[in-house]
């Protein structure tokens, strides 16, 4: 077992990953964010004769989403300076990097099939004993990570940052059958004492506590909304500052965490409830609508808003 992490890989540089090696980056922890290498190459990077084996093309994703952290508010860094602890890379060219990490964090898209590839590749670089967890909004950790090594397993569990994970102290964690106990122990000792959050551990059920919860809650609004024919700011006035929450109101949240991310999580638990709950746990048209046309909140420049 790893004795304390000193270097740490954030797999998957978008909303949450850029958060979270920011929130490593700000307790001195070394991170290596990586995200794919782009399928295509920009206009801009046509125009400056680049082509898709350069660096500063195939580095893009996990650049770029650096960049907007620096300019998000509020801040993910307590200094801007602490931006040197990341080093970003590409999950083609710097893979074999994670041999050298204590702990390596998933975070890419919110899909089973996706997220078990990218762990089956992690566990043919990792170092024994090195901790693996995932970031998942409430897919099931055991299902996850079912293809993989023994030794991978028993230092596999869900590590659930909120967003944004600088801000938000909550913390799930979701040990599986297979995690050991003393990495579950370690790592919540971390998340607190490192990370200054606060940990509750959860069960590996679909969407874990508070995404069971908080989609409900977002879901039923809307219902609530369409019934009495309330328009989008109106809600967020109700659900906002005037009931004691300054920044959550309800469609603002949507817009931080992505609709698409949103999606894929309502969707995890239509796939385990039935009757009526399924019904509730159904996307409703207009937010279908927005799906189809990118309309994915502040990551796409508009969503319910347009990007501040
Ligand atoms: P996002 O869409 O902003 O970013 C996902 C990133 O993963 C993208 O940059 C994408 O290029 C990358 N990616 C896709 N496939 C990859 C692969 N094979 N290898 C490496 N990178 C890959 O999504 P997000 O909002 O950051 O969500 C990431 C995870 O965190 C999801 O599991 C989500 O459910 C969870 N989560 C999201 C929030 C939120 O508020 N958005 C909160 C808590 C947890």
């Amino acid at each position: 077992m790893v004795k304390t992490i000193r270097k740490a890989a954030v797999i998957g540089s978008g909303v949450m990953g850029s958060g979270i090696a920011a929130l490593l980056a700000n307790v001195g922890i070394q991170t290596l964010l990586l995200d794919v290498v782009p399928n295509e190459l920009t206009e801009a990077e046509k125009k400056k004769g680049l082509s898709k084996d350069d660096d500063e093309v195939r580095n893009r994703l996990a650049k770029t989403s650096l960049e907007q952290s620096l300019k998000r508010k509020p801040a993910p860094f307590t200094s801007k300076k602490n931006v040197d602890f990341i080093t970003i890379g590409n999950t083609e060219d710097h893979w074999n990097e994670l041999k050298t990490c204590d702990w390596i964090v998933e975070v890419v898209v919110e899909n089973l099939q996706v997220k078990k590839q990218v762990l089956q590749n992690i566990d043919k670089v990792r170092k024994k004993g090195s901790i693996v967890s995932s970031n998942t909004s409430g897919i099931s950790v055991h299902d996850m990570s079912e293809e993989c090594s023994q030794d991978f397993k028993e230092h596999f569990l869900g590590t659930h940052f909120f967003n944004p994970p600088r801000y938000l102290k909550l913390l799930e964690i979701i040990p599986t059958k297979e995690t050991k106990p003393a990495i579950a122990q370690y790592m919540k000792d971390f998340g607190e004492e490192v990370l200054g959050k606060k940990v509750v551990f959860a069960k590996d059920t679909p969407n874990f506590i508070a995404n069971r919860i908080g989609t409900y809650g977002l879901l039923v609004t809307v219902r609530e909304m369409n019934k009495s024919q309330l328009n989008v700011g109106e809600v967020d006035s109700l659900t906002g500052p005037l009931i004691g929450r300054p920044k959550s109101a309800t469609f603002r949240t949507l817009d931080v965490v992505g609709l698409d991310t949103f999606a894929h999580v309502a969707h995890n638990v239509f796939q385990h409830v039935d009757g009526e709950e399924r019904e509730l746990f159904t996307i409703p048209p207009f937010m279908e609508a927005m799906l189809e046309k990118g309309l994915y909140g502040s990551k796409a420049g508009k969503g319910f808003y347009k990007k501040e």
